[in-house]
C-alpha cells in the first residue's frame, strides 16, 4: 500500500505529492488529467515569482517536478469511490483498487458553463471565468458578467474598477446577491444591470465582439457590443463521488487547518475544499499543508 495517495494532479495534487515524497514515504498520484484546470488556461500572470506563463507550460513543469521524486503517477484514471477499512481504499472506474494509509483529495472544481453558441469557441478569446486572473486583460474595455449571484456581483464590482463598463446579465427578475453587494454595485457609475434576460449567443470573429440576449418579458432580442464576457454562474467541486464527508452546501469538502476532513487520515486541498478563494498559488499552498498534515497523521498512527 501507499503511505500517501493523492487523488488529482492539478496544482494542489502536484504540490501535495512533492511535499509527501520529500518525507521519504511511499507516495502515489492518481489523476484523470494531469495539470487540471491549468491545462485550460492561456496566460497566467499571478503565480507570484513567475511574471507570466501559459497553462500547458505550467502543467508540464508541475509534472516534471513530481517526476523528480519517487512518486507512482497513475494517469488517465478516474476515481469513483473511497472507503475506509484498515487502510483507505480508492476505487477506480476501471474496477481497480488502490490502498493507502492516508489519502489527499485534490480533485478540484469546474466552472459551470452557460452552454450557448460561442462560449466554447471563444474561451480564452474574450470568454473568461476568473476575474482575479483575467480582469486586467480587459483594462479600459467593455465587458459583461453573466450571473447575478454573489460571485457575479463581486466580479462586476471588481471589474468596474479596471474596465470601462460592465453589464451584468441576470436570468431571473431579481439579483440573488447579498444586499450589501447590490448596494455597492448600484453605487458605481460604470455598471448597467439587465434583469430577466437570457443569454442566447456569444458573438465574435477572432475574438469576442458581443453578446446576444433576449428580454424574457418582451422576447425582444438584442446584441451588445463588447470585448469580454465573464461567466459567473457557479463553481462545482468534483466531490460528488464522495459520501459520508462533511461538505458545504456547495459540495466543497470541509477541512481543518491541517487540511484534514472529518474522516481521520483523509485530507483535502485546493478547489475541492471550502477554501474561500480558488487560485493556483492558494491550491499549491493547501496541497503542501495537506501533505504535511498527512505526514503528521502517519507518524502518530
Ligand atoms: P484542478 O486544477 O481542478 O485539478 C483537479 C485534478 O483532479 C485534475 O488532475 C483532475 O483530472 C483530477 N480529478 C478530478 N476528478 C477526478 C476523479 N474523479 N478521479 C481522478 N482524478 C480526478 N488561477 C490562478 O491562480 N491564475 C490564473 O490565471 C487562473 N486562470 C484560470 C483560467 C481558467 C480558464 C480556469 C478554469 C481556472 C483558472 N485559475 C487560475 C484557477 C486555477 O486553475 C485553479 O484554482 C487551480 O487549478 C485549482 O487547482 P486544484 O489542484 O485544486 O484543482
Amino acid at each position: 500500500p501507499f503511505d500517501v495517495l493523492v487523488v488529482g494532479g492539478g496544482p494542489a495534487g502536484a504540490s501535495a505529492a512533492v511535499y509527501a515524497a520529500r518525507k521519504g514515504i511511499r507516495t502515489g498520484v492518481v489523476a484523470e488529467r494531469f495539470g487540471g484546470q491549468v491545462m485550460d488556461t492561456l496566460s497566467i500572470e499571478n503565480f507570484v515569482s513567475v511574471k507570466s506563463t501559459e497553462g500547458p507550460k505550467l502543467a508540464a513543469s508541475l509534472e516534471e517536478h513530481v517526476k523528480d521524486y519517487d512518486v507512482d503517477i497513475i494517469k488517465q484514471q478516474k476515481v469513483q469511490g473511497l472507503s475506509k477499512k484498515d487502510l483507505i481504499e480508492i476505487e477506480l472506474e476501471n474496477g481497480g483498487l488502490l490502498k493507502s494509509k492516508a489519502v489527499i483529495i485534490a480533485t478540484g472544481a469546474r466552472w459551470r458553463n452557460v452552454g450557448v453558441p460561442g462560449e466554447f469557441e471563444f474561451k480564452n478569446k474574450g470568454v473568461a471565468y476568473c476575474p482575479h486572473c483575467d480582469g486586467p486583460l480587459f483594462e479600459g474595455k467593455d465587458v459583461a458578467v453573466i450571473g447575478g449571484g454573489n460571485s457575479g456581483i463581486e466580479a462586476a464590482i471588481d471589474l468596474a474598477g479596471i474596465v470601462k463598463h460592465v453589464t451584468v446579465l441576470e436570468y431571473m427578475p431579481e439579483l440573488k446577491a447579498d444586499k450589501v453587494l447590490q448596494e455597492r454595485l448600484y453605487s458605481l457609475s460604470n455598471v448597467t444591470v439587465l434583469k430577466n434576460v437570457q443569454t442566447k449567443e456569444i458573438t465574435g470573429d477572432e475574438k469576442v465582439n458581443g453578446i446576444t440576449y433576449m428580454d424574457r418579458d418582451t422576447e425582444e432580442v438584442r446584441n451588445l457590443k463588447l470585448e469580454g464576457i465573464f461567466v459567473q454562474i457557479g463553481l462545482v467541486p468534483n466531490t460528488d463521488w464522495l459520501d459520508n464527508f462533511e461538505k458545504t452546501r456547495f459540495g466543497e469538502l470541509i477541512i481543518d487547518n491541517h487540511g484534514e476532513t472529518n474522516i481521520p487520515g483523509v485530507f483535502a486541498a485546493g478547489d475541492c475544499t471550502n477554501s474561500p478563494y480558488k487560485q493556483i498559488i492558494i491550491s499549491m499552498g493547501s496541497g503542501a499543508t495537506a501533505a504535511l498534515g498527512a505526514f503528521d497523521y502517519l507518524i502518530r498512527n
